[in-house]
């Protein structure tokens, strides 16, 4: 998956507009921003094998420390934690860390069975990458849902805080789409260089948020009249 983890994040700002965008987009890539360290130190393995599912020519033959569920949740907790503590507030550290699970749970949908329950436990997949279009619709769909729920939320203060996010959009979507129809990678250090690649993405989140804001919740969306209780002091 690889889109759709970019979705998590544009709607977990909705969700939690205290949760920086910079720190969501990191924190829904995050098993794949250790990986490509992990390959490159030598202690995961990845293999070229084309066809191994329609989406990917990669077999993912180890990778306990980046993708294992057991692992999931010790780097959410992790990382939940001490996004509570550095932004001081319980509620955006949660949501940062349900962020950084929901990769798992993606990976889960899309990966054939080769992520461990736990290092060297039973590994599992349902394997949506086993075909191309459905792989392009469901992770599409999901997508466009995290985009149009992130434009709602926000709106731009000037002119990059539009073209930055939407040269983001159609750029990650331009490298999802041609994953199937490029050649497979020259060898596994090509595919950690590139993989590395993918920290400038939480980066360029900072960016974007600096020139966008969160929308005042509509007119409609307001109780009317009578007497309202504040829940957000
Ligand atoms: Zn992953």
């Amino acid at each position: 998956m690889f889109v759709g983890h970019l979705a998590v994040a544009l709607a977990a700002k909705r969700v939690e507009p205290r949760a920086p965008l910079g720190t969501l987009v990191g924190a829904a890539f995050a098993f794949d921003l250790i990986w490509p360290v992990l390959l490159l130190a030598g202690i995961e393995m990845v293999r070229i094998d084309p066809g191994n599912t329609a989406f990917t020519p990669l077999a993912f033959d180890d990778y306990p420390w980046s993708h294992s569920l057991s692992m999931a949740f010790v780097w959410a907790v992790a990382v939940g934690r001490v996004a509570a503590a550095v932004l001081k507030h319980a509620r955006a550290g949660l949501i940062i860390g349900l962020t950084v699970l929901s990769h798992w749970v993606l990976d889960f949908l899309m990966h054939r069975p080769d992520l461990p329950l736990w290092p060297g436990g039973p590994e599992v997949g349902l394997g949506l990458w086993n075909s191309i279009p459905l792989t392009l619709v469901v992770e599409g769909v999901f997508f466009a849902a995290g985009v149009a729920i992130y434009l709602r939320a926000t709106r731009a203060r000037d002119r990059v805080g539009t073209w930055a996010f939407w040269t983001l959009v159609l750029l990650t979507t331009a490298i999802w789409i041609s994953g199937p129809l490029s050649p497979p990678p020259p060898g596994v250090t090509a595919i950690a260089v590139v993989g590395l690649a993918l920290w400038l993405f939480p980066m360029w989140a900072v960016w974007i948020e600096r020139h966008r804001e969160h929308r005042p919740p509509a007119m409609g969306s307001r109780p009317r009249g009578g007497p309202t209780v504040r829940l957000d002091i």
